[in-house]
């Protein structure tokens, strides 16, 4: 079934912009500020049926029904690690699942979406990459993943910065992720500041210039290697768009004033955790308004890959920040639930296998 539509052929409102709505309620030949009301009542009051728009007529509310319906996501599961993170796993309405992941960290509560089932990019490194791509999201699966996840909140808790760094490529879906990036910026909806949201990609060149120019979120691309050499041989991305085309589309981004680019660099022992690697990095982001984001790798059993050890790491980093740019390490969390950076999705194909 696809997610846009029910076997009625009724429309999902919630994965309609505020303009799509106001066309869908002129077409039923109410008045334009209507659409805000409903826009309201799907986002912010997170209704489950039309019936509860008490402000609007009931007759209405039956056309409504007959012509829309409210998407909502099934909460399959949700584990906690022993380190406070939590994994959501959610049933998609044709039965296919997708993760998201809430990381506590000092003041910040981080939520980690998805924005694919699957995904298509075929990282070496990375175990949501071995499902292959499966089906985009569409854009109420993408913002309902932080609606119904504010609904599962311990008391006092309040999602702080949100990242599209989950299970998928979000520039390979590009037209729902601005829909659903529409719905958590909007004050009539989500109400999240551009400050707090960050898209994460591997490197789709296109993309990063139309959602730079679409839309004022953090960015961050996921680069993994200081040569194309390497990069070949982690992300098969780099094989259309190399180092130089990517790094050059970067320094060229109109980024708001005060933004940086991330550059996600997964160390893997012994493959790009070097010295000359951080030299390397180095040269190459310095005509870019960078920041670099270290992670060491997440050791698993399906991957014959090291993480290097902390002196490793914090050599590395202290290279790049004496270098003049500004450096941090990715502490790994929720490993013991496979929910840390690159796992996602694998358990659940695992139990069924
Ligand atoms: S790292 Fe990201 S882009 Fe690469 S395979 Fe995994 S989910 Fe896809």
């Amino acid at each position: 079934m696809p997610p846009f539509t029910d076997d009625r052929d009724r429309v999902d409102v919630r994965s309609l912009s505020l303009p799509e709505i106001r066309d869908l309620v002129q077409g039923l030949g109410k008045e334009k500020f209507r659409a805000l009301q409903v826009y309201k009542w799907i986002w912010q009051r997170k209704i489950a049926s039309f019936q509860e728009m008490t402000n609007i007529s009931k007759s209405f509310r039956a056309e409504l029904g007959e012509r829309a319906f409210l998407y909502e996501l099934a909460l399959e599961r949700m584990e906690r690690s022993r380190d406070g993170t939590r994994k959501l796993a959610w049933r998609l309405r044709d039965g296919q699942r997708v993760e998201s992941v809430l990381i506590p960290g000092g003041e910040r509560l981080t939520l980690c979406i998805s924005s694919q089932v699957g995904c298509a990019m075929g990282c070496t490194f990375c175990l949501t990459g071995d499902l292959g791509f499966v089906r985009n999201l569409s854009p109420a699966e993408i913002a309902l993943q932080v609606s119904q996840a504010e609904g599962l909140l311990d008391a006092g808790e309040r999602i702080s910065n949100i990242v599209l760094m989950g299970m998928g490529e979000p520039l390979a879906n590009l037209d729902n992720v601005l829909v659903a990036l529409g719905i958590l910026l909007d004050e009539n909806a989500l109400n999240y500041s551009h400050r707090k949201i960050t898209v994460s990609t591997a490197g789709l060149v296109k993309g990063l210039v139309r959602l730079a120019d679409a839309s004022p979120v953090n960015l961050a691309v996921s680069l993994n290697a200081s040569t194309d050499g390497q990069r070949d041989a982690i992300m098969p991305v780099n094989k259309a768009h190399g180092l130089g085309e990517l790094l050059e589309i970067c320094r060229r981004l109109p980024l708001p004033a005060g933004k940086r680019i991330t550059f996600e660099y997964v160390m893997i022992a012994g493959f790009n955790d070097s010295l000359d690697d951080a030299r390397r990095l180095l040269k190459m982001l310095r005509p870019v308004k960078a920041k670099v984001n270290l992670i060491p790798y997440n050791e698993n059993p399906h991957r014959d890959l090291e993480c290097p050890s902390d002196e490793v790491v914090g050599a590395f980093q202290d290279h790049v920040v004496q270098g003049g740019i500004q450096c941090s390490v990715r502490s790994s969390r929720g490993l013991d639930i496979s929910a840390a950076c690159g796992q996602l999705g694998k358990r659940a194909t695992q139990t069924e296998e």
